[in-house]
């Protein structure tokens, strides 16, 4: 079973024909609810490809919340360690131009408040964290992991001071060229790895991604697909590659496998609705 501890958001989304400048107003049609937050995409994705999944979290005891925790629920998500905190849900208030530009906007409410004490993590063949919670929250979770002698997983995003603690315990750093850059001033997986954590992988968009662990260092291609929209694929990426991992595949081979499910996710629009599923990943990958 994966276990995520991690952000649930509310995504409110209006699409316009041109962003709002500074000061001013624009009109779009109806505003689109969708769950999201990196915990959230990162364990539904999960469930998608195939895996049990555990999602650790909160929400606030509002109406977003409960729709929020209904609707990953019903995508095969064990949700019974998310809680509901007296506090505002998680919200992204999101305004798409025609044409892909948006402006994204975070109010982290309940995610701001995870406290991960007492995990029971019986039955976790890994941990899955992003740092939409807490960095606090994250090492906590990380040393019950430790603990317990369950992996850890880090995707280091959005990025986040202060990790110096966290990234030694950590055993699989997954990051963008931008986190990356932030982390060591580079893409280097050897600069990140001297960081802290046994193993390193950068995604590179539609160049791939390369990683490095104790056997050697690895690039690896993206698979060529009619790409509408990246949002999404960052997440599936991760979850594929967390699942691969925990199962004890060679790095490279992991990698692979997270580039033709990122890849999938490209291929249609939104985070969720495009996270592929397991069979999807398997035909992709064996062409
Ligand atoms: P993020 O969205 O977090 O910045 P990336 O853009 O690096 O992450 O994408 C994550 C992974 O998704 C990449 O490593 C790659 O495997 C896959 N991917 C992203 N964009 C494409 C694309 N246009 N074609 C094929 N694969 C892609």
């Amino acid at each position: 079973e994966l276990f995520v501890v991690g952000s649930l958001n509310m995504d409110l989304t209006v699409q316009v024909t041109r962003l709002p400048g500074r000061g001013e107003t624009v009109a779009g049609a109806a505003v689109v609810r969708a769950a999201g937050g990196k915990g959230a995409n990162q364990a539904v994705a999960a469930a998608r490809l195939g895996a049990r999944v555990r999602l650790v979290g909160q929400v606030g005891d509002d109406a977003l919340g409960r729709e929020l925790l209904a609707a990953v629920a019903r995508e095969g998500v064990d949700v019974s360690g998310v809680r509901q905190a007296p506090a505002d849900t998680g919200v992204a208030m999101i305004v798409v131009e025609d044409g892909g530009e948006n402006m994204i906007t975070i109010a982290r409410g309940a995610n701001g408040l995870v406290r991960p004490t007492d995990l029971d993590l019986t039955g976790a063949d890994a941990l899955l964290l992003q740092l939409e919670i807490p960095v606090d929250a994250c090492l906590s979770a990380a040393r019950q992991a430790r603990a317990h002698g369950v992996p850890v997983i880090l995707n280091a995003a959005p990025y986040a001071h202060g990790l110096d603690e966290l990234l030694p315990l950590v055993d699989l750093l997954i990051v963008n060229e931008g986190e990356a850059a932030a982390l060591c001033g580079g893409t280097d997986t050897a600069a990140l790895i001297a960081l802290g954590p046994r193993a390193a992988v950068v995604t590179l968009g539609e160049r791939g991604a390369r990683g490095q662990d104790a056997a050697g260092a690895c690039q690896v291609p993206s698979f060529p697909v009619p790409a509408v929209d990246a949002v999404g694929a960052g997440d599936t990426f991760c979850a594929q590659l967390a699942l691969s991992y925990a199962a004890g595949l060679p790095l490279v081979q992991a990698v692979r496998r997270a580039c033709a499910a990122g890849a999938l996710a490209t291929t249609g629009h939104g985070a969720q609705t495009a996270m592929p599923t397991g069979d999807q990943v398997e035909r992709l990958f064996a062409r």
